[in-house]
């Protein structure tokens, strides 16, 4: 085990102001640490870097991965090329506080995502919109005549409880074959109808011509990359960031007020009530002889026949001028790292026994998308994280030091 001084070669609390250091927070003042971090993906990073700058805490941070960034890592690959190891990730927002305190450690790049659906043959757009029922039914429709157009395919549904509901009342079955079963069988290994209906929903339907993937305010891409924000965050004296190291291994070994926990809840309790089950992905990384690959950053493949859901090319996220270009593919696996939870009813019912248990232990914080077992977006783990800090310094009477 190391420790590593993520301080080097990155300037001092950048963004901040460079504050001094608070009294109590100076290394000959206290034995071990304020808070032990496991997990330095967004929950884990923002609560440290906060904890730290904002209220002069020390904060031990550790990652079971050899690096920093957790599912938002990237990395120039072995042809110079940045791609994200675990799949596109694309901020956006409608949180103003999130892009603020972001904007603190990147600059941006401004990026609005588009992309396309590999349907009988032809690449149409995806959220289906104007132009895909147009050009994959080679026909004229106004935005008028869509709207009619769908409406009278859509299947009244009084209750909508499931991911299936949710689109075949918008849109009908013939369209729901074509675009969401196959593919959410794909990526979840369990048919829209077993699934809540939040899943679908996060894909729009419209009848204008707007291809963008996204409704929110704010879309972009971090400049320089993920990893280089995550450096920049954390950057601070008070942080020391360890990682190859599994809390199992040091929980014993390093003294410590607090713990915020950010991997997997059911792990922490040692599965104790049964696993949560997760889901998660292959990714094959690809490098071409060639400028493009594909026409968008992201092209979804939904029929159930293809194994896997997409394929992404990284130069329309990063912007990188490259003579070569690389793409990865995604495979839907149970194996592997528990990327995505799964949500449905009898997984929530199975996480909120966790959450009791979880409440009879406060000297505990669970953060992040498998700590709270939701299907967040980065944003909604920053949105979140930041809430928690407030809610810890409220508690605790922490001094802003500023
Ligand atoms: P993570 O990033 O998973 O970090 C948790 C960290 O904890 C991990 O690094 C893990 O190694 C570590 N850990 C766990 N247990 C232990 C332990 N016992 N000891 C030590 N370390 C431990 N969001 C978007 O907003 N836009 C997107 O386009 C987008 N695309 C995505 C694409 C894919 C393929 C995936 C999987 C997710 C995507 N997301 C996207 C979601 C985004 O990845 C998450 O919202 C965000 O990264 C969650 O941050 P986190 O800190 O909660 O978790
Ligand atoms: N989905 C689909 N077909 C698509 C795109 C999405 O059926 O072409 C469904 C699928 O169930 C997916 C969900 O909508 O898991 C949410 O899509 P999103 O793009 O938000 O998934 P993520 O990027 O989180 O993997």
């Amino acid at each position: 085990m190391r420790i590593i001084d993520t301080t080097a070669n990155v300037p001092s609390n950048p963004g901040l102001g460079g504050h001094p250091l608070h009294p109590d927070a100076r290394e000959d003042q206290r034995k071990g640490f304020d808070y032990l971090i496991v997990g330095a993906g967004f929950a884990g990073s923002v609560m440290a870097e906060r904890l730290a700058s904002e209220y002069g805490q020390r904060v031990l941070l550790i990652d079971r991965r050899a690096h920093i960034a957790g599912n938002a890592y990237d990395e120039y690959n072995a042809h110079g090329i940045l791609i994200h190891r675990y799949g596109p990730h694309i901020f956006h927002t409608n949180a103003r506080r999130v892009l603020d305190y972001l904007s603190r450690f990147t600059a941006w790049r401004p990026y609005r995502h588009r992309v396309l659906a590999s349907v009988d043959g032809i690449l149409v757009p995806m959220p289906i919109n104007l132009s895909t029922l147009n050009r994959l039914y080679s026909i004229n429709l106004s935005p008028q005549q869509a709207e009619a157009f769908l409406a009278a395919r859509a299947e009244p549904i009084a209750d909508i409880r499931t991911s299936e509901d949710v689109v075949v009342s918008k849109i009908g079955r013939e369209l729901y074959e074509k675009f969401f079963r196959g593919y959410t069988r794909k990526q979840w290994g369990m048919d829209p109808s077993e699934l809540d209906r939040s899943v679908t929903s996060r894909v729009p339907v419209r009848t204008t011509a707007d291809d963008g993937y996204f409704n929110d305010e704010f879309q972009c891409m971090p400049l320089e990359g993920y990893t280089r924000m995550f450096q920049k965050m954390l950057a601070h004296p008070n942080i020391k960031v360890m990682l190859n190291t599994d809390y199992s291994e040091i929980r014993a070994e390093v003294g410590y007020r607090k713990l915020i926990y950010t991997g997997p809840i059911d792990e922490y309790f040692d599965h104790c009530l049964g696993k949560l089950p997760y889901r998660s992905l292959v990714f094959r990384h690809v490098t071409l002889d060639q400028k493009h690959f594909q026409p968008r950053a992201v092209v979804n493949y939904p029929a159930e026949q293809v194994p896997f859901t997409r394929i992404t090319e990284y130069k329309y996220l990063t912007g990188q001028q490259h003579a070569k270009t690389s793409i990865t593919y995604e495979y839907p696996s149970d194996e592997g790292d528990p990327y995505y939870p799964i949500p449905r009813p009898a997984n929530a019912e199975l996480f909120k026994r966790y959450e009791a248990l979880a409440e009879a232990h406060p000297e505990v914080i669970f953060a992040g998308r498998l700590g709270s077992y939701r299907y967040y977006n980065m944003d909604q783990v920053v949105a979140q994280a930041l809430s928690l800090v407030e809610r810890i310094a409220a508690t605790d009477g922490f001094v802003r030091f500023a």
